[in-house]
């Protein structure tokens, strides 16, 4: 059976991101490959291991035509390393960081191997001793959490990815960990821990706490005795005032995470990846990969079976991915291959409202997207069972904890922001709404030229309200809301992030965490620039209540300079 392909054309800026950062080039610097040779590459060294399958030819074609038709796109370490002989593969990673200075050290030498590779660590602090405790071997006193931290801020200001990514660090520490206050304001001050995203581990005890209007403990995590206890309001409130000030802390509801830990047998999660999408334990490594959803409309209807055909292969290919991989240290190959885990995602979500004509912020969005995350999540367990079938199930898979048929992989969905592969399949990042809908590039001699989003230039043609004075005033606005000439329908249809209130933001998330996400979602809560402190409040209490597994809100016009912006950074 010969594999079907359709022929793509990329749009400017998606060859322009893959000149300069993914074809592989030669001795001059110059790219020697186009999207096609990229792909054939990518697709032959990640069939390999399937070498000797009866399919093993076909698979070799399926995978080409899975990327080069641009439905499911690798995390970029894949698209870049792929059969060139560095081999790693993996976006995400989580370190763990030992009360010693032993353990601290090998963790900076470990995140800094990791880094050069093009992977992103996260690391949780909690274990360390807190700021003033003793250290016995010198009978003088620790510095704390956010000391060390700095040290592995520099050691990534100094990597950098082989010029083709700037290092990203998740740092988590617990909302009990006595030091909590001075690391929710560490990055008041946005010149410190750039090389940062910090987000605060909530627990349910500090909840209730909150909802009681109650203290909780603050404790050593060594010697576990309890410290002091704080009111748990002053430490929320602290938290929000300083998200509302500039998006960080971020906060992460660890005993969600914890409830869902698939392998609780091998440990308990104390921290993600940098961008949020992935609980790993220690050690732990994952691969992402993400189906372009606007792909996956005819005829204004999700098309399931080809996306059930694309959700097989892309969990194929990511449960591949695990056994072409190089690690960067034995550690991180022995625990990932103990779990499997693998981040099978989504992008385009909005491409795909957008062409049903349903507003991202409608319930309508949010049921939709749910049963098709769902779906792919459904299918991909499945595929997951044949490959045990076939091959082995993850060796952690234990009958008394996993209550389901053995799997290949103990996690498969997950949401990643896809800040890189987004712009070369040309849709809206992960499970985003658009950003903005036309924007202005400024060219030589000052002129403007506007770029009209796809859908809406479709759009505005087919019901005959296109008109550049129209497209320049949207432009202008930041915003299709208003404009008479514009149908209502379309102007809601047509919303983007600033336009969608934070509760509907929130709730998208939820929907998609509960219905169809075993790992977690990278998402931003966009606020506008008015937005109170009692907005970010309620926010992350909303977030909780819905079960989300971590929140990050940004109020529009906040931040000097994003930490980690991936349109840009990545
Ligand atoms: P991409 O679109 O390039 O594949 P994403 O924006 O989806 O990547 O990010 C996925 C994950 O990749 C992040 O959560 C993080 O773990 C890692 N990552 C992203 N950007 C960087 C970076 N600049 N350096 C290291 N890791 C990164």
């Amino acid at each position: 059976m010969t594999v079907e392909t359709q022929a793509v054309k990329l749009t400017e800026t998606a060859e322009t991101v893959l000149k300069r950062r993914y074809y592989l080039k030669g001795e001059q610097g110059e790219p020697v490959e186009n999207w096609e040779k990229l792909c054939r590459r990518v697709a032959n060294a990640v069939a390999l291991p399937d070498r000797d399958l009866d399919d093993y030819e076909e698979l070799k074609d399926h995978f080409f035509s899975l990327i080069y038709q641009l439905d499911f796109l690798p995390n970029s370490p894949c698209l870049m390393n792929a059969g060139t002989g560095i081999g790693q593969l993996s976006a995400c990673f989580v370190l763990p960081v030992e009360d010693s200075m032993e353990g601290i050290f090998s963790a900076v030498k470990n995140g800094a191997l990791v880094h050069k590779t093009g992977g992103g660590t996260g690391y949780s602090f909690s274990r360390l001793r807190p700021k003033n405790a003793t250290v016995s071997s010198t009978q003088g006193v620790a510095s704390g959490p956010l000391s060390f931290a700095a040290v592995f801020d520099v050691a990534t200001e100094t990597i950098k990815q082989g010029g083709k990514r700037r290092g990203a660090n998740m740092g988590v520490l617990r909302v009990d960990h006595p030091d909590i206050m001075d690391f929710i304001c560490a990055k008041e001050d946005q010149t410190r821990f750039t090389n940062f995203n910090f987000s605060v581990a909530i627990t349910d005890a500090f909840m209730k706490a909150l909802y009681d209007e109650a203290e909780y403990d603050l404790v050593d995590p060594v010697t576990c005795e309890i410290v002091e206890r704080l009111n748990a309001r002053e430490v929320y409130d602290k938290i929000v005032e300083l998200a509302w000030h500039n998006g960080e802390p971020g906060v992460l509801f660890i005993d969600t995470a914890n409830r869902a830990n698939p392998t609780p047998q091998l440990g308990e999660f104390e921290a993600t990846n940098p961008c949020g999408e992935q609980w790993l334990l220690p050690y732990e490594s994952c691969n992402l990969g993400s189906i372009n959803l606007g792909q996956f409309v005819k005829g204004g209807e999700v098309d399931y079976d080809r996306l059930a055909r694309c959700t097989r292969l892309a969990t194929r290919f990511l449960d591949n991915v695990i056994d072409c991989n190089v690690f960067p240290i034995p550690e991180i190959a022995e625990m990932t291959m103990k779990t499997r885990k693998i981040g099978l995602g989504v992008m385009g979500l909005h491409d795909m409202l957008i062409q049903m004509a349903i507003p991202y912020g409608s319930r309508n969005a949010r049921e939709l997207s749910s049963k098709v995350m769902s779906f792919i999540r459904r299918v991909s367990q499945e595929t997951s069972e044949e490959l045990a079938r076939i091959k082995e199930p993850f060796p952690a898979y234990d009958p008394k904890t996993n209550d389901y048929t053995p799997r290949r992989n103990a996690a498969l969905t997950s949401i990643q922001p896809t800040g890189t592969v987004s712009m070369i399949a040309d849709c809206a990042s992960g499970c985003e709404p658009y950003f903005s809908i036309v924007m202005v590039k400024h060219v030589m001699d000052g002129d403007r030229l506007l770029m009209v989003n796809k859908h809406f230039e479709r759009v505005a043609k087919e019901e005959g309200f296109y008109s550049s004075e129209l497209m320049a005033k949207v432009a202008d606005t930041g915003t299709v809301v208003g404009h008479s000439e514009i149908p209502a329908v379309w102007q809601d249809v047509f919303r983007t992030a600033q336009d969608i209130s934070y509760g509907d933001h929130i709730q998208m998330q939820g929907n998609l965490q509960c219905n169809g996400v075993d790992s977690s979602i990278s998402k931003t809560i966009n606020m506008s620039n008015a937005a109170t402190k009692e907005d970010v409040r309620l926010a992350y209490m909303m977030g909780y209540e819905l079960g989300c597994k971590g929140l990050t809100v940004y109020r529009d016009g906040s931040r000097d300079h994003q930490v980690l912006n991936t349109k840009s950074a990545s």
